[in-house]
């Protein structure tokens, strides 16, 4: 890896207008192994949070080859105890390469977002003890804290009341509803978000769930102006928030032996060392 001149690099335009890349590989296998390890990882951390305890949720990853196929969880794994077995390539049409069962909704949710934003590489999705109570009320976040300005003017809501998504078009609706944001608050269900990597999808969406939980706690909250909510927002909602947010949750939630990839972000901006 990290050689001079990568036949095979992947990333695209973050939110913050700087070009974001996961580490270079020499060949597609190397990224498509990095890219598992790091969302196994991801998983892992998930179940660390006790996040998808009742079987709610899902991570995807792109394919880095076949780039309209996605990686996700064979159905009926708890997320903590994901190995990169576990994982499964799921095509356009939703067939499974292994012939394993995957979570259907997961399909029909995630698919159409890796189809609707081919730089997308990650989505993620679950029930969360604080943004699906607030996605309830069918509200935007209101800039009432620090981390609320990553979102600002840069998250959406999807209005539909399909709280069960159980078909394509649905699922084209909701990536519709995400439009070019990094996140989408489903009504009555829960976050969504999207990264260039899945450790920034996953960055966001810890971020996300922090923003939330401010919301559902602070019931006399007063924002701050427009103004200050985009000059904090130039940094809050860099690329490299999300990197950060990721790092310390992995280093913070998961023992050493459970880290795979390279989830330490090396390539982490260190200018973007986080205020208090
Ligand atoms: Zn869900």
């Amino acid at each position: 890896m990290n050689s001079p001149t990568p036949a095979w690099v992947s990333g695209g335009e973050s939110t913050a207008g700087t070009l974001f890349h996961e580490p270079s590989f020499e060949s597609v296998q190397e990224l498509r192994a990095y890219r598992k390890q790091v969302l196994v990882t991801a998983y892992r951390l998930f179940g660390a949070f006790g996040w998808g305890s009742l079987g709610d949720g899902h991570i995807t990853a792109r394919d880095p080859e076949q780039t309209n196929a996605m990686w996700l969880i064979r159905h009926g794994v708890p997320f903590h105890r994901t190995t990169t077995s576990d994982l499964v390539l799921v095509g356009p049409d939703g067939q499974v390469d292994s012939g394993d069962a995957i979570n259907k909704t997961a399909y029909y949710i995630h698919a159409p977002i890796h189809e609707a934003r081919p730089e997308v590489v990650a989505v993620a999705h679950t029930h969360t003890p604080y943004a699906t109570p607030w996605a309830a009320n069918v509200e935007l976040f209101q800039m009432i804290c620090q981390e609320a300005t990553a979102f600002f003017e840069d998250h959406s809501i999807f209005e539909g009341e399909e709280v069960q998504v159980s078909d394509f078009d649905t699922g084209k609706r909701i990536a519709a509803a995400l439009g070019e944001t990094k996140a989408v608050l489903l009504r009555n269900h829960g976050p969504l978000t999207v990264g260039y990597s899945v450790e920034e999808a996953i960055g966001w969406f810890l971020l996300l769930e922090r923003v939330a939980e401010v919301h559902v706690k602070a019931r006399r909250a007063k924002p701050i102006s427009d103004e200050s909510a985009r000059n904090a927002a130039t940094e809050i909602g860099h690329v490299g928030m999300a990197l950060n947010a990721f790092e310390y949750a992995v280093m913070s939630k998961l023992p050493e032996s459970q880290i795979w990839g390279d989830p330490r972000g090396s390539h982490t901006p260190a200018s973007l060392n986080r205020g208090a």
